[in-house]
């Protein structure tokens, strides 16, 4: 099923994220993850995609086609094309395709040191750009309420997510954010500028203290003085801070699903106890 017609069809979706485990060791352990995910019936589960290609690639196929044939939720594939020439894209377009997988998440992937950029795709709008031609996928975007950290500024930044959504993109999920107040502008930045496809927030639940922050410092996120003081008070008492962590997310949540949004995209870092968790305290809204 496309992405596209799920957000249609529904007031508000719940949606999960999830990264290939990166041992060689396969995807079994990926299991117990999925199990619980997928009985908690969420609208779709996007799957990351390693930006320097490789096997990254593959076990991201993998994982997608286990949880479209094994746990029959639509799986969303995450691809990014800094690292690809056009002949690339097209056998693992193919590929997708002949898995039956419908939805993809189209991305160009960090730039960094390590990287060299193939030169066929500057940005995300040309990978869609070019695959809508051949291709009879559901493209998604990735958007940022707090700007790429490449953009100059926000009119940078939405002017070059018009772009995307001219291109093809149908539905936006967002980048991680901690106060609400952030995403609210931004989606009416979005609206202004025509932007008119769903921007879904993407919400991550805190769980861990470091790996947050060195997140928050990648993600170009801020981190709102009620949520440092989380932090900071209870960053080295796991269970506390899995309790506020979540009950920080839950209000961040409920606030989205008040107001008028059209979903929850959750990064669920492959936690099903994350998922769970959220889930319970929702389970009569979503
Ligand atoms: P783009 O849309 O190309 O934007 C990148 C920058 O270029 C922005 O500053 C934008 O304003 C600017 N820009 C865009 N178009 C133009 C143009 N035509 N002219 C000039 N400037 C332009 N990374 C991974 O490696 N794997 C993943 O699985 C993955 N999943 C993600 C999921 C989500 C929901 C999000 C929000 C990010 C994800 N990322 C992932 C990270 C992403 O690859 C990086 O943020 C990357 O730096 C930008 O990718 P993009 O697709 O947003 O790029």
């Amino acid at each position: 099923m496309k992405i596209s017609d799920i957000y249609n069809n529904k007031k508000q979706t719940l949606s999960f994220e999830i990264f290939p485990p990166k041992k060689e060791s396969g995807l079994e352990n990926i299991d117990e993850t999925l199990s619980v995910l997928a009985e908690l019936n969420p609208d779709f589960i996007s799957v990351t995609f390693g930006a320097g290609g490789g096997t990254g690639s593959k076990r991201t196929l993998e994982l997608a086609r286990k949880i479209k044939e094994e746990y029959k939720v639509e799986p969303v594939v995450h691809l990014t094309c800094l690292t690809y020439d056009k002949k690339q894209i097209d056998e693992l377009a193919k590929e997708l395709q002949s898995e039956g997988i419908e939805n993809i998440l189209a991305l160009r992937g960090d730039i960094t040191p390590e990287l060299t950029p193939a030169g066929d795709f500057a940005h995300a709008s040309d990978l869609i750009s070019y695959l809508k031609k051949e291709y009879d996928f559901c493209f998604l975007g990735a958007c940022y309420p707090e700007c790429h950290a490449e953009s100059a500024d926000m009119i940078d930044e939405i002017k070059h997510l018009r772009t995307k959504v001219d291109a093809g993109a149908e539905v936006l999920l967002s980048q991680l954010f901690f106060a609400n107040e952030i995403f609210y502008n931004f989606s009416e930045k979005c609206k202004i500028a025509g932007i008119d496809v769903p921007v879904v927030p993407g919400i991550m639940p805190v769980i861990n203290a470091s790996q947050i922050k060195r997140m928050v410092s990648m993600c170009n996120a801020s981190f709102p003085a009620r949520f440092k003081r989380i932090i900071d008070k209870y960053e080295d008492n796991k269970e506390a801070l899995f309790d506020a962590g979540m009950s920080y997310a839950l209000t961040q949540i409920i606030d989205l699903l008040v107001s008028d949004i059209p979903g929850i995209h959750l990064y669920t870092m492959n936690n099903p106890k994350v998922a769970r968790r959220i889930c319970e305290g929702i389970k009569n809204i979503v």
